[in-house]
């Protein structure tokens, strides 16, 4: 049996969306993309939405214009896809890493005011696997301390905690719809944020710092624009926000099918010698489904898992022990032992709508086999 690690879950109707967008006049950021701003900020309970072109451009944007500066520091997690630190280091600032939860592999919160400098502007946690960190204990630190929060939510959007959801509680949250994230354009991001300013903002920073975008150009009449700020090219066209609009109307849909679908893999690997996992708090968005396997076995796991068909990933190694990070920040990967261990022991495993429940079994009855 084949199990690929994974497959989209866009319709035909969403294919539909993005003929109407070729056969119409503007392929660039326009009225889809303007609707589908609109709809996310429904969803989310978040006033203000900029659709962009990644989770990246999203998180660099939104510390530039919380005034993000060379020399200045933000704390977050080694336990994160890379974007996370190099959004920091694309403004010229440091990522200052805080070690993880042991049984959750997210940020600890209990961890975060020691790590605090004179320079530390703000913390920039991630919800990893969609399950999220203690923003109640978080938002208390930065209150305190005058932080900002930025919110990592690419594994997250259909979540909660404490009663809790993202972008509730910081400054900003940041949307990734790459093309394995639970709603998916194939590149894409959104910011959500609470200040229209901060909206603005990163709308004008999206797009060279021009004073009108393109759509702002077409309509009305003729006006100069000017070049008001160094910006970046990061909006989101019409063709791609084109597959957002329909399919966010299914997303809570299509998270309770990612729940049965752990349900049934948590319950296959029950006492399961070899095996354990990683705690979810709260309501997750059930993004990646991942296991921890003993750190010695752990590629031969992967490569044997591969062998019989079944599509695996690595989410994640601790990004503080990859060279680059590594030689740029000079940690040592025992500094954040505990994201270190969960790195050298994780598995994650296919986790979409579409995989069948004979695929599921597939994939329990074999890592079984081969972890045992
Ligand atoms: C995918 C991902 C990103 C980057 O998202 P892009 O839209 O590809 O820029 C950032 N953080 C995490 C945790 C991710 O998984």
């Amino acid at each position: 049996m084949q199990v690929e690690f994974y497959r989209h879950s866009l319709e035909e109707k969403d294919m539909d969306n993005v003929l109407a967008v070729l056969r119409s006049v503007f392929l660039t950021s326009g009225p889809v993309g303007a609707k589908f701003e609109a709809k996310f900020a429904d969803f989310t309970g978040i006033p203000h939405v900029v659709a962009l072109s990644s989770c990246s451009g999203a998180m660099h944007l939104t510390l530039l214009a919380l005034g993000l500066a060379p020399g200045d520091e933000v704390i977050t997690t080694p336990m994160t896809f890379i974007a996370t630190s190099t959004v920091i280091m694309h403004c010229g600032a440091k990522p200052v890493y805080v070690d993880v939860e042991p049984d959750t592999g997210l940020l600890d919160a209990s961890k975060v005011e020691a790590a605090i400098t004179p320079r530390t502007k703000g913390i920039l946690p991630v919800h990893l696997y969609g399950a999220m960190c203690d923003m109640k204990a978080l938002a208390a630190i930065a209150q305190k301390h005058n932080l900002f929060i930025v919110e990592d939510c690419a594994h997250a959007i259909e979540c909660s905690r404490d009663g809790v959801r993202p972008g509730e509680m910081s400054e900003a949250s940041c949307y990734s719809f790459y093309a394995t994230k639970n709603l998916t354009c194939g590149e894409g991001g959104a910011i959500a944020c609470h200040g229209a300013d901060m909206a603005a903002l990163a709308r004008q920073l999206a797009n060279h710092g021009m004073s009108k975008n393109a759509s702002g150009r077409y309509h009305g009449k003729y006006e100069h624009w000017d070049m008001v700020a160094e910006g970046w090219k990061y909006n989101l066209d019409d063709i791609r926000a084109a597959l957002l609009v329909d399919q966010l109307d299914r997303l809570r849909g299509l998270r309770q099918r990612r729940q049965a679908i752990v349900d049934r893999y948590d319950a296959g690997f029950a006492g399961a010698p070899g095996i354990t996992r990683p705690r979810a708090p709260g309501t997750s968005a059930h993004h990646l489904y991942t296991l921890w396997v003993d750190p010695e076995r752990r590629d031969a796991i992967l490569h044997e898992l591969k062998g019989r068909g079944i599509g695996v990933a690595v989410n994640y190694r601790a990004i503080h022990t990859l060279t680059h990070l590594r030689n740029t920040l000079g940690y040592a990967p025992e500094d954040f032992p505990e994201a270190y261990r969960i790195g050298l022991s994780t598995i994650t495993l296919p986790l979409y709508p579409k995989l069948a429940d004979d695929q599921i079994d597939y994939v329990i009855e074999t890592v079984r086999d081969v972890a045992k």
